[in-house]
C-alpha cells in the first residue's frame, strides 16, 4: 500500500488510510459491525469476543476482503441473529466447508465455540457427507446408528484424553466405508441383516480378509445390538502358519467315507465340519428335525435356507441318523439331539468329540476355522462330491451297504420304487 500517512478520524493513530479517514482497523470495525448487527443495531454478546478479536488482526485489509465474500458475509449474518444458537452444530449445517472450518477456528479461538477437536469435525463433516449419499433410508439409518453409537462415541472418548489422529480418524473412516460396502453387498444377494448367514460372512471376506477386516467393528456392533444373528467372524490365523490345505480336507473326507474302524459319529461330526466348517458347538447343537429329507434331497439346517448335503454324505449321515433313532440308553430316549449327550436332555459335548478325532488322527479342526471357511467357499460340499471321485454305483453301495432305508435315494438308483 503506497497511500499516503494519515491520523485515524476514529482511533487517532497513524496508519495507511482505507476509507474516509479511517485506518485499515477501524473500517474492519465498520463493516465487521454492520454484518454482525442484531437488528437493533448492537452485536449480540455472546459474539462481540469475535467483534472484538477480529477487528484487531494483524492484517485489517484481509479481513475486510474475507468478510465481504459472499458466503462469509452469509455466514456471519445468520450467526448475528440472536435466535441462531452459537453451536458447532449451527456451523456443521452451513457450508462450503473450507470456510466453515476457518469461521470455526476463528470462533473457537475466540472463545464464541468450545474448543473442539479439528480430525473430529472433519471426520463429522466427512460422516454427514458419506451418509447423504446412502439413498435406502433404512439402510442409512442403521449406518448412522452404528456411526453415533460405536464409531464417534469412541472417536469422543479419545479427544476427551488429547487431539485426535488422522490415524485413528482414517480407522473410523474405513469402518463406516465397510460397513456401507458390505450392507450394499448383502443387499444385492438379496439378504438383509436379519437374514445374514455365516455362508454371507464367509463369503464377504473370503479371498479378501486384509481388505475387509475394518468390518469386523460393524458386524460385532450389529452382534451386540442382535441386528444379526452371533455369526463367526474370520481372524487371520497368525499362530497357525500351515493351515489345513483343501488335498488334505479332500483326503480327510474321503478317510471318513470309507474307514469303517472310525465310530460313525465320530466320522459324520468331522464330516460335518470339513464340508460346511461350521464349528463344533453348532454340530453338536443340530437336532434330528433339522435333518430334512424329502424328495430324495437331504438338506441340513444349519441355517435359513437349510443347506443341501450331496451324497455320498447324505448317506452317510441318514445312516447315523437311522442308528441314532434306535438310542435306547434310558435317559436320552426323548432326546431331540442329532448327537446326543451321556448327560440326560444335552448333546454331547466339544471335548468328547476333539478327543474322539485326536484318537483317530483326523487333522484337528481347531484354531483352522477361517482357513477352513475360506476352502469351505472354494469348494463347497455339492462341488466336493464329485471331487473324491465317487462314482454313482459306488455312492449307492456305500448307502446300501448302511442297510439305510433311504438307499433308495442313492443317486444313480433311479428306478428303485
Ligand atoms: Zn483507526
Amino acid at each position: 500500500m503506497n497511500q499516503p500517512h494519515l491520523t485515524c478520524g476514529i482511533c487517532g493513530k497513524q496508519g495507511h488510510r482505507y476509507r474516509r479517514g479511517l485506518c485499515g482497523h477501524c473500517a474492519l470495525a465498520e463493516d465487521l459491525r454492520a454484518v454482525l448487527d442484531d437488528g437493533d443495531g448492537c452485536i449480540r454478546a455472546e459474539m462481540l469476543p469475535f467483534f472484538d478479536g477480529f477487528r484487531t488482526m494483524g492484517n485489517p485489509l484481509a479481513g475486510i476482503q474475507w468478510i465481504r465474500r459472499p458466503h462469509v458475509h452469509q455466514m456471519l449474518r445468520t450467526l448475528a441473529d440472536p435466535a441462531t444458537p452459537l453451536t458447532h452444530e449451527t456451523l456443521n449445517a452451513m457450508s462450503p466447508w473450507r470456510s466453515v472450518a476457518y469461521l470455526r477456528d476463528l470462533l473457537m479461538l475466540h472463545g464464541v465455540l468450545p474448543l473442539a477437536d479439528r480430525h473430529l469435525m472433519l471426520f463429522e463433516r466427512w460422516l454427514r457427507d458419506i451418509l447423504t449419499e446412502v439413498a435406502e433410508p433404512e439402510r442409512r439409518q442403521l449406518l448412522a446408528r452404528f456411526a453415533t453409537w460405536h464409531v464417534l462415541h469412541r472417536l469422543r472418548r479419545f479427544a476427551e484424553r488429547g487431539p485426535i489422529t488422522e490415524k485413528q480418524t482414517q480407522q473410523a473412516r474405513g469402518e463406516i466405508r465397510q460397513a456401507i460396502a458390505f450392507l450394499t453387498w448383502l443387499d444385492q444377494r438379496g439378504r438383509t441383516l436379519a437374514t445374514c448367514g455365516q455362508a454371507d460372512i464367509d463369503g464377504w471376506y473370503a479371498g479378501a480378509y486384509t481388505a475387509r477386516r475394518l468390518t469386523h467393528a460393524f458386524l460385532r456392533w450389529a452382534i451386540r445390538n442382535k441386528l444379526l444373528t452371533h455369526l463367526v467372524l474370520p481372524h487371520q490365523a497368525t499362530t497357525n502358519p500351515a493351515p489345513i490345505s483343501q488335498q488334505q480336507r479332500l483326503a480327510t473326507l474321503r478317510r471318513l467315507l470309507t474307514d469303517e474302524q472310525i465310530p460313525l459319529l465320530t466320522r459324520v461330526t468331522a464330516t460335518l465340519v470339513l464340508l460346511y466348517a461350521q464349528p463344533l458347538t453348532r454340530i453338536l447343537g443340530l437336532t434330528i428335525d433339522d435333518v430334512l429329507h424329502d424328495d430324495g434331497h437331504v438338506n441340513l439346517r444349519l441355517g435359513d435356507p437349510p443347506t443341501p448335503v450331496p451324497e455320498p454324505f447324505a448317506a452317510l449321515l441318514l445312516r447315523h441318523l437311522d442308528q441314532r433313532l434306535n438310542l435306547t440308553t434310558a435317559t436320552n430316549q426323548d432326546s431331540h439331539w442329532l448327537f446326543p449327550g451321556r448327560r440326560g436332555g444335552q448333546p454331547m459335548t466339544t471335548d468328547t468329540i476333539e478327543r474322539r478325532l485326536r484318537n483317530h488322527q483326523i487333522a484337528a479342526l481347531n484354531g483352522r476355522a477361517a482357513a477352513l471357511r475360506h476352502l469351505v467357499l472354494q469348494a463347497p460340499a455339492p462341488v466336493i462330491a464329485p471331487m473324491l471321485g465317487y462314482t454313482d454305483q459306488q455312492t449307492s453301495r456305500i448307502a446300501t451297504a448302511a442297510g439305510s432305508p433311504w438307499s433308495r435315494y442313492a443317486p444313480g438308483n433311479d428306478h428303485a420304487p
